[in-house]
C-alpha cells in the first residue's frame, strides 16, 4: 500500500500556509480539519501532525507503513517482533569476537548467569553447556558468548545533601550546617569500606566463540563432539558432574 494516500498538505486544497490560523477548522472534502501550526494531516483520520513523516506514519504501522488504523507509533506484532529481532541481532553483531586467551580473565566473565557471577570460565562454560542441553555439543561450538566487565562502586557525595538543604531551607543554608566536615570524612571512609566490596558486572562490548573457549580449555573431546566422554549423548547426563 502507496502510504502516499495517507498524507495532504494544506497548500494542495488550495490553502496558502500563511492564510490559516492555527486553532481553526478547515472545511475539507475530506471533513473538517483542525488547523494548527503543522502544516501535514493525515489523510485518513485528519490528524494534525508535526511534519510529513508523521502524517506518513499516522494511522499506519510505524515499521512496515501499512494501514493500522491506530495511534502514532502503532504497529503490527509481527513487525515489532522482528525489529526487536533485528535491534538484538545488530547489538550483538556491533561486539567484538575476541580470541580467549587475549581476554584479561581477571576483568572479565561470560555472561552465562545474571544473578550470578561465576568467574572461572571453565565453570562458566560447563554451565552454558548444561544449560543447553539438549543440544549436541557440535551445535554449541559456533555459537558465541557476550562477556561482562565489572562496573565499579561509584564514590557517594556529600553535595546532593547540601544542595537539599539549601532548596527545603534558604539559599545557601547548608552553609550554616555543623558537622559538614566529619560527615565528608564520614563519607571518604564509607567510600573506601565499600569501593572493594561492591561492583556490578555489566555487559562489555566483547564476545567469545564457544569453539574458541573449548580449545582454550583444552576441552579436545568437547571439539570432537563427546560430552563427558562419550560420544553425543547428553540425555539423562545432567545429574552427573561434567567434570574434568
Ligand atoms: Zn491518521
Ligand atoms: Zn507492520
Amino acid at each position: 500500500m502507496d502510504p502516499k494516500h495517507l498524507w495532504i498538505d494544506i497548500v494542495d486544497l488550495g490553502k496558502k500556509k500563511e492564510d490559516l490560523a492555527p486553532g481553526t477548522y478547515l472545511e475539507t472534502d475530506m471533513g473538517r480539519v483542525l488547523v494548527q501550526t503543522k502544516t501535514w494531516f493525515c489523510g485518513k483520520c485528519h490528524r494534525a501532525c508535526v511534519d510529513l513523516d508523521h502524517a506518513k506514519r499516522c494511522c499506519a504501522c510505524s515499521e512496515c507503513g501499512e494501514y493500522l488504523g491506530e495511534e502514532v507509533g502503532a504497529i503490527h506484532r509481527e513487525c515489532y517482533d522482528k525489529a526487536q529481532k533485528k535491534r538484538e541481532q545488530d547489538r550483538w553483531d556491533k561486539k567484538k569476537l575476541v580470541s580467549p586467551d587475549e581476554v584479561d580473565w581477571n576483568e572479565r566473565v561470560l555472561s552465562i548467569e545474571w544473578s550470578y557471577v561465576i568467574e572461572d570460565p571453565e565453570e562458566a562454560l560447563e554451565i552454558y553447556l548444561d544449560d543447553q542441553h539438549p543440544t549436541p555439543i557440535k551445535d554449541l561450538l559456533d555459537t558465541e558468548i557476550v562477556l561482562m566487565k565489572k562496573d565499579p562502586w561509584k564514590d557517594v557525595y556529600i553535595e546532593p545533601i547540601l544542595e537539599r538543604v539549601d532548596e527545603e531551607y534558604f539559599e545557601e543554608a547548608s552553609e550554616h550546617l555543623h558537622g559538614v566536615e566529619e560527615l565528608e570524612q564520614a563519607f571518604r571512609v564509607f567510600n573506601e569500606i565499600n569501593r572493594e566490596k561492591f561492583s556490578a558486572w555489566i555487559e562489555c562490548d566483547e564476545k567469545v566463540r564457544v569453539r574458541d573457549l573449548v580449545a582454550w580449555l583444552g576441552k579436545t573431546d568437547w571439539l570432537e563432539g563427546k560430552w563427558n566422554g562419550e560420544e553425543e549423548e547428553r540425555g539423562g547426563e545432567t545429574e552427573s558432574n561434567p567434570g574434568e
